[in-house]
């Protein structure tokens, strides 16, 4: 199954795309990991897309839409994915049409008063794309699937996630309506305990 998990920054995506493609054993395709990585090394792309993601907007669409077109040719696509992150904006909606054959839309809501405390908690590790929340941590600074220090994102500070909602209110939420009106859609409520959502997506992919 061709996966889009859609939601607001904090809203959940990452947390469940890791547990339902684990589940599924398919992959989970986090163009914000991948652009991530691609700065971390330096990349022409990781230099195009620095400026943008600093400062909590989005990364111009030919970029992010060359990436995952690449990505999607894999090997490890061929039996279903997860997007996680993809598309954020209408043209790259219409981009995705073209390429790839989706089955269903998994929109995470959760209000804006919840995601700026899950967001300024949050603490990623930048090796496996694994998510933990402050809260969740007791201390620990290094991460338990694979060892790594965990960090905090830059465009997770205060000043930057306003922006990202912004962008996100502006030019992603626009999609629910785009996949709603293709029959795609199915929205969770992200509002509640992790393993609530978790099997709240796995009923609705079922479905
Ligand atoms: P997204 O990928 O949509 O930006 P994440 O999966 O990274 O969101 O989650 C954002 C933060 O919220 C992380 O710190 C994560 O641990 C936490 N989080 C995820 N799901 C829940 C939930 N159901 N309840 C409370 N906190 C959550
Ligand atoms: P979150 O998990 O908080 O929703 P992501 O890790 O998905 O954030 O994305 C981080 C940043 O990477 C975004 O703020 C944006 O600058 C850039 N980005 C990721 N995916 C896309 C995309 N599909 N289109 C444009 N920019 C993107
Ligand atoms: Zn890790």
């Amino acid at each position: 199954m061709n996966i889009i998990f859609l939601g607001p920054p904090g809203a959940g995506k990452g947390t469940q795309a890791q547990k339902i493609c684990a589940a599924l054993n398919i992959p989970q395709i986090s163009t914000g990991d991948m652009l991530r990585r691609a700065i971390a090394e330096k990349t022409p792309t990781g230099l195009k897309a620095k400026s943008y993601m600093d400062a909590g907007g989005l990364v111009p669409d030919d970029v992010i839409i060359d990436i995952v077109r690449d990505r999607l040719q894999a090997d490890d696509c061929a039996q279903g994915y997860i997007l996680d992150g993809f598309p954020r904006t209408v043209p790259q909606a219409e981009a995705l049409e073209g390429i790839a054959q989706i089955d269903k839309v998994v929109e995470i809501a959760v209000p804006d008063e919840k995601l700026v405390a899950r967001i300024s908690g949050r603490r990623v590790c930048l090796k496996c794309g694994a998510t933990y929340h402050v809260s969740m941590l007791d201390g620990k600074t290094t991460c338990d699937a694979c060892g790594e220090t965990l960090i905090q994102r830059d465009d997770d500070k205060p000043e930057t996630v306003q922006n990202r909602l912004v962008a996100y209110h502006a030019k992603t939420a626009p999609l629910v309506d785009f996949y709603r009106a293709r029959g795609k859609l199915a929205t969770i409520d992200g509002d509640g305990g992790m393993e609530k959502v978790f099997a709240d997506i796995l009923e609705a992919l079922k479905a």
